[in-house]
């Protein structure tokens, strides 16, 4: 019994099963999830990361015409929920382990982004990267048959403001029509 604990003793003497940390970072696996960080380039301020955060880790303010999403390592679980829900792959789980500060503005990924109005009753309700990202995936969908004042003419308009005017179904109706032609 002595025997085998010695040379275990030994062989992890000769090559340790850790490492001296921080000095040395870790192995990560594939697929480690730390903590999420924004891409501010790619980031459109859609919020579905924070919608489907089970944890409440994510923020969203509005004030003065912008949009700030805040990611705060705290309260994150790491499940990767919001790298998921991204329609653009914006938010990603970085592959960092042990992140001590004495600042905790260091434990918090920040994205901010200027608003549209709602062109009806006046009160900002998207990002313009939002709105510009529908607007082009439509036009990739039906080419340049709706020029894009048109399609903004529909969007533009806050989702209170939709319920009366009901532009949505319109929307809809136009697009029909011009796929329907394209088949034919
Ligand atoms: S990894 Fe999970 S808990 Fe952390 S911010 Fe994303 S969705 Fe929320
Ligand atoms: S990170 Fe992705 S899901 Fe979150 S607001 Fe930006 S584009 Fe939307």
């Amino acid at each position: 019994m002595k025997v085998n604990i010695l040379k275990e003793a030994v062989k992890y003497f000769v090559k340790p099963a850790t490492v001296p940390f921080p000095a040395v970072q870790p192995h990560f696996p594939k697929k480690f999830r730390g903590p999420p960080r924004y891409d501010p380039e790619t980031c459109i301020g859609c919020e579905a990361c924070a919608r489907v955060c089970p944890s409440d880790a994510i923020t969203v303010t509005i004030k003065d015409g912008k949009k700030i999403l805040e990611v705060w390592f705290g309260k994150c679980t790491f499940c990767a929920r919001c790298e998921e829900a991204c329609p653009v792959g914006s938010i990603k789980l970085m592959e960092i382990y042990g992140m001590p500060s004495p600042n905790k503005f260091d434990f918090v990924s920040r994205v901010e982004h200027d608003m549209v109005k709602c062109r009806i009753c006046g009160k900002y309700f998207a990002t313009v990267k939002h709105v510009e990202w529908i607007i082009k995936n439509i036009r990739e969908k039906i080419g340049e048959t709706v020029s894009i004042s048109e399609l903004k003419n529909y969007l533009m308009i806050c989702p209170e403001c939709r319920h009366k005017v009901e532009n949505i179904p319109s929307l809809k109706k136009l697009l029909m029509r011009v796929l329907v032609k394209e088949v034919k």
